[in-house]
């Protein structure tokens, strides 16, 4: 597939929403002739392997489950925070792949998403207006107009911790740590006695039962497919300027990827057809992501599916609806229907995260464990009333035991969200709370 007028800087000459106003145009011009110079984050070929796997979840096939931070955090670029992270996909991944015996392709929100869309420009602290915070690779979450100025060599600061993620996650995920015989192993390490706890136990022993049973009848377990696990990148290719200096053409394919991860999304408020992202990412061969909340227009929907797709290669594109529990019912019917009438090939994917955010009583932005599952449910029963088929999830969560969404076998509260409240911008599941919507989710994989 060739994209006719497309150049790597072509966006330029179109509206870009959500940028930073960088200070100094002669630093920002430095950074980006730097990052243009260092090595690609991931290979073409890696994101051409997931778009073949994407391809089977378009069709029913695999399943995608694509989670992590809301923003990553520099300061939490350590090796103790990837593991617990990589520990939790790797729990839910295997809950996911037993009930519903089908390859879950594993999508983190990490190693680049430094980048944040908001809601305004400016914020009020203390009665002065200072810039609003825009992710780790833009500007300091710190309140004062110093740290929220921002500064270009942030993009190379993010580049550098994307890449030392990306290793340690290629290190854990290729050495053994994610060997299925650890599974057990894995939960012992982090979750206490919970009702999910027990499934979990359940699950491992039949895992290694199993796997005992291969080794008894002569088959060797000692393959990549028992011992390691692929886990993907992805993140909002929200900075356009970061994402054109990783852009490298394929010196295989002679087609252009944006390498600074293997999958990139558009942000609900990014997806403008004749704007500067659309315009970017179409030229692109990574598999992309469109968020698409209540407020979307069909016939632009469908527009922005041609221009993405243009040959309607299935495993280019997933749609990730975020419409929150009360407005899925009436916003994701008509939307399946009529893509699907149109015999559009998309994945269809679960955001449970973005419609559902509230702010409490203590001022705190939080969402409710139930209302996530209710919006997952619903998506679930809508895709089979429709004929469509649910290809994934996209979660907020982290491996740390933080206090940021309510709900939960815990049944945190409002007021116990102080106790460890940490996230820069959206609440995250807890490493509990993951794994108890994974075995809900596995009940519906099984139905
Ligand atoms: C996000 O995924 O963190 C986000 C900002 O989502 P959306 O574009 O759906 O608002
Ligand atoms: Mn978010």
């Amino acid at each position: 597939m060739k994209h006719e007028g497309w150049t790597k800087s072509g966006w330029r000459a179109f509206p870009a929403r959500q940028q930073p106003v960088w200070p100094d145009a002669a630093v920002r011009d430095e950074t980006l002739g730097e990052l243009s110079k260092l090595p690609p984050l991931v290979f073409a070929g890696e994101s051409r392997t997931l778009r073949g796997q994407l391809a089977e979840a378009a069709e029913g096939r695999a399943f995608v489950l694509q989670c992590g931070d809301c923003s990553e955090d520099f300061s939490r670029c350590t090796g103790p925070d990837i593991r617990e992270l990589l520990k939790v996909i790797l729990q839910m991944s295997v809950i996911l792949t037993y009930a519903g015996e089908k390859r879950v392709i594993k999508i983190g929100r990490f190693a680049g998403q430094y980048a944040k869309p908001r809601s305004s420009d400016t914020e009020m602290v203390n009665g002065e207006e200072i810039p609003s915070y825009r992710g780790d690779m833009v500007n300091s979450p710190d309140p004062t107009r110093e740290a929220r100025t921002p500064d270009p060599r942030r993009m190379l600061e993010g580049y550098y911790r994307a890449s030392a993620t990306l290793n340690l996650v290629r290190a854990f995920t290729r050495g053994g740590y994610a060997a299925l015989d650890s599974v057990q192993s894995w939960h012992r390490q982090s979750l206490n006695l919970l009702p999910a706890s027990q499934k979990y136990e359940e699950l491992a022993r039949q895992i290694r039962k199993t796997i005992s049973f291969m080794t008894a009848i002569g088959f060797d377990t000692n393959t990549p497919q028992l011992n390691q696990a692929t886990l993907y990148t992805s993140h909002e290719a929200l900075l356009l300027d970061y994402e054109e200096a990783l852009t490298r053409q394929d010196s295989t394919t002679g087609d252009w990827y944006d390498c600074s991860a293997h999958m990139l999304w558009i942000g609900d408020r990014t997806r403008q057809l004749d704007g500067a992202h659309v315009e970017f990412l179409r030229g692109v061969h990574n598999p992309l992501g469109v968020k698409i909340g209540p407020d979307y227009d069909i016939d632009d929907i469908k527009r922005l599916v041609i221009k993405l797709n243009p040959v309607n290669e299935p495993g280019r594109l997933t749609l990730i609806t975020r419409f929150g529990t009360e407005r899925i019912e009436t916003c994701l019917p008509p939307l399946v229907r009529e893509l699907g009438r149109e015999g559009f090939k998309v994945i269809w994917s679960c955001d449970p995260m973005h419609g559902n955010t509230y702010q409490n009583d203590f001022g705190q932005k939080t969402r409710n464990f139930d209302d996530i599952l209710n919006e997952i449910r619903t998506f679930y029963r809508i895709s089979s009333a429709e004929g469509s088929n649910a290809g994934g999830v996209h979660l907020e969560l982290t491996g740390e035991s933080v206090t940021e969404c309510t709900g939960g076998s815990r049944q945190l509260l409002d007021h116990d969200l102080r106790l460890n409240y940490q996230t820069n911008c959206d609440p995250r599941l807890n490493a509990e709370q993951s794994v108890e919507l994974a075995f809900e989710l596995a009940e519906l994989l099984l139905a």
